[in-house]
C-alpha cells in the first residue's frame, strides 16, 4: 500500500493512538506504515499495520509480537473488553484503537480512503453465483498488460479480504480487479462504497448461498448492485465512462441492462452480444477452443481462442474476461493469446491429473454449487465419450448453503448423472444422499449410482474399480474436504 502515517488511519478509522511511554503523539502520528495491512500475523511484511482482530479461538492480541518480528511497524486494535484478556502492549507497541471496537467497519474506512487517494486506479469489479475467481484471473492476466494491476491469487471477495485486498493497491497501480462476492442484499452496494467500479462485470445468478438468500430473485437483486454502482456513461472523458459487461445467455444478468447508467456491453454466444464465441468445441482433454468474434471501427473482427481451462463453463468466463480487455484498448490478438496462455491460477478448480495407472482424476472439489455441479458433470460426460472404451466417474460430495432447496437441487444433480450417462455415480457422505435417490429415480440407463458414507469409503470404492483411461470428477463444498480423495488418487487408483 501506499505510506500513510499513523495520524492519518486514526483519524479515518475513528481512533485513538497510542505507544511506548515517552514517544509524543505527533511523533506517533507521523510513524509511516509502508507495508501490506493484514489480520494474519504470518502475512506481515516490513511496515506492515497488523489488525488485532477477537478470534473464536485466539485473539488478535496475542500474535502481535510475531508480526513486530515479520516487521510490522503498528497494529490497529479494538477496546480491551473485546478481548478475552487486557493487552497490555497498547502501552508499548504503536497501537490505533478504534473505539467502537468495529475493526472491519475500520478496515472498510481505511480502504474507502486509501482509494479516494488514487484517482488513476481503474476499478474493475466482478460478480456472478460462480466463475468470479477464474475469470478475475483472466481479467488480472489481460489487465497486466496495460499496467500495475493488483488482482490477488483466491477469493478475497467478503467484507474482510476485500478491503485487505484493496488496500494493496498504490500510486502505481492502474487496475484493482476485484472480486465481489454477497450473501445478502446490500452486501456489493457495500463493498462498492470502498471501491467504486468504473467496470462491472456480471457473470451469471444461480443458486449458490440460496440457503441465505431466500430465492433466486433475491441473489439477481443483490448481484445487480454491482451494475447500479457503475458511473454513467456519455461523459466528456470516455475513460470515466462506466462499464456493465453482462452475460446475454443469462436471461437474469441480462435483464440486470436496466438497472444501470453505464454503456451496456453483452457477451456470450447470443446473436445480439458485442462480444461472442463462435465455434465452440471441447476437446478429449475438457479444454474448449472457440473463435472470439466481436465488432471495432475496422468491422467485424475473429480470434481463435485455445483455452488451457477446462469445462464448456470457461468459455463464457473467458468472453466476460474478453470484453473488458477489449474495452479497456487491448488488441484482440492481445486478448486471444493471453487468453490461450493462461493456466489455471487457483487450486482445485477443475485440475486435471493423471495417476500411475492412468486414471485421470478432475479435481473440482474447491466448492460445489448446483451451477458448477452441472458444468463439472457436462465436462466429465464430454471428455469420456471422446475416449473410446473409458468409464466417468462422478464423485460427489454435499453442496452447502442451500437452504430449503437442498434437498431438491441435490436430486437434480443425480438425475442430470443419469441423463449424461454417467457410468459411475458415488454420492458421498448423508449431505449427499439424495443425488443418489435422485439418479435411482430417473430410470435405467447404462451407468449405476451408489451412496456411501465418507470420504474412505469412496476412496476404497474408485480404487477398487476405475481402470485405466478411466475420468473421475471429484467435486463438493469446501467443508467437505474432498480434495483430499483426489489427491490420494492422484497417488495411486
Ligand atoms: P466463490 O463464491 O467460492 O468465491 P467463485 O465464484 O469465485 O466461487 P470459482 O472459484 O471461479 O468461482 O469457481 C468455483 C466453481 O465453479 C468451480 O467448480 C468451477 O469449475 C465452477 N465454475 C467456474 N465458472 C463457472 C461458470 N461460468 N458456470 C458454472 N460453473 C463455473
Ligand atoms: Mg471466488
Amino acid at each position: 500500500m501506499s505510506p500513510h502515517n499513523l495520524g492519518w488511519i486514526a483519524h479515518t478509522v475513528g481512533g485513538t493512538l497510542s505507544g511506548p511511554p515517552g514517544v509524543p503523539q505527533d511523533e506517533l502520528a507521523g510513524l509511516e506504515v509502508t507495508g501490506p495491512v493484514v489480520f494474519d500475523s504470518r502475512d506481515a511484511a516490513p511496515g506492515a499495520l497488523f489488525a488485532a482482530f477477537p478470534g473464536a479461538c485466539a485473539d488478535g492480541p496475542e500474535f502481535v509480537r510475531d508480526a513486530l518480528a515479520r516487521g510490522a511497524v503498528a497494529v490497529l486494535a479494538a477496546p480491551d473488553d473485546a478481548y478475552r484478556a487486557p493487552w497490555a502492549g497498547r502501552g508499548t507497541v504503536p497501537t490505533v484503537t478504534v473505539a467502537d471496537g468495529d475493526l472491519l467497519r475500520a478496515l472498510s474506512a481505511l480502504a474507502r480512503a486509501h482509494l479516494a487517494l488514487l484517482p488513476r486506479t481503474t476499478v474493475i469489479g466482478l460478480t456472478g453465483s460462480a466463475g468470479k475467481t477464474t475469470t478475475k484471473d483472466l481479467i488480472g492476466r489481460l489487465v497486466r498488460e496495460l499496467g500495475p494491476t493488483v488482482a490477488p491469487k483466491g477469493s478475497f471477495n467478503n467484507e474482510l479480504g476485500f478491503p485487505i485486498t484493496a488496500l494493496r493497491t498504490d500510486e502505481d497501480t492502474r487496475y484493482l480487479v476485484a472480486e465481489m462476492g454477497a450473501r445478502g442484499i446490500g452486501h456489493i452496494t457495500h463493498l462498492t462504497t470502498i471501491a467504486p467500479p468504473r467496470i462491472g462485470v456480471v457473470l451469471n445468478v444461480g443458486s449458490a448461498h440460496l440457503g441465505a438468500f431466500g430465492s433466486v430473485e433475491a441473489i439477481a437483486e443483490a448481484k445487480g448492485e454491482l451494475v447500479a454502482a457503475v458511473p454513467e456513461a456519455g461523459n466528456c472523458n470516455p475513460d470515466r465512462d462506466g462499464v456493465a459487461i453482462l452475460n446475454a445467455d443469462d436471461p437474469r444478468v441480462r435483464a440486470m441492462a436496466a438497472r444501470t447508467k453505464g454503456r451496456v456491453v453483452l457477451f456470450g454466444e447470443a446473436p445480439d452480444a458485442a462480444v461472442r464465441a463462435e465455434k465452440v468445441r471441447i476437446g478429449p482433454d475438457g479444454r474448449a477452443c472457440f473463435t472470439l468474434t466481436y465488432r471495432d471501427g475496422d468491422g467485424p473482427q475473429r480470434h481463435p481462442v485455445t483455452l488451457r481451462l477446462v469445462g464448456e463453463h470457461q468459455v463464457a468466463n473467458a468472453l466476460a474476461a474478453a470484453a473488458t480487455g477489449l474495452e479497456l484498448g487491448l488488441s484482440g490478438e492481445t486478448v486471444a493469446k493471453v487468453l490461450s496462455a493462461a493456466e489455471p491460477d487457483s487450486k482445485w478448480r477443475m485440475a486435471i491429473g493423471e495417476s500411475a495407472d492412468g486414471v485421470t482424476i478432475v479435481n473440482d472439489a474447491y466448492n460445489a454449487n448446483p451451477e458448477s455441479m452441472r458444468a463439472a458433470l457436462k465436462t466429465l460426460a464430454t471428455m469420456t465419450r471422446s475416449r473410446p472404451g473409458a468409464r466417468s466417474w462422478a464423485v460427489l460430495g454435499p453442496m452447502g448453503e442451500l437452504g430449503a432447496a437442498a434437498a431438491v437441487e441435490h436430486d437434480a444433480i443425480g438425475r442430470l448423472a443419469v441423463r449424461l450417462n454417467i457410468s459411475q455415480t458415488v454420492a458421498v457422505g448423508a449431505g449427499a444422499a439424495a443425488i443418489h435417490s435422485g439418479a435411482s429415480m430417473e430410470g435405467s440407463y447404462d451407468g449405476e449410482s451408489v451412496a456411501v458414507p465418507d470420504v474412505d469409503a469412496a476412496l476404497a470404492f474408485v480404487r477398487s474399480g476405475a481402470r485405466p483411461g478411466d475420468v473421475v470428477l471429484v467435486k463438493a463444498s469446501r467443508y467437505v474436504g474432498l480434495e483430499s480423495l483426489a489427491a490420494a488418487l492422484l497417488e495411486r487408483a
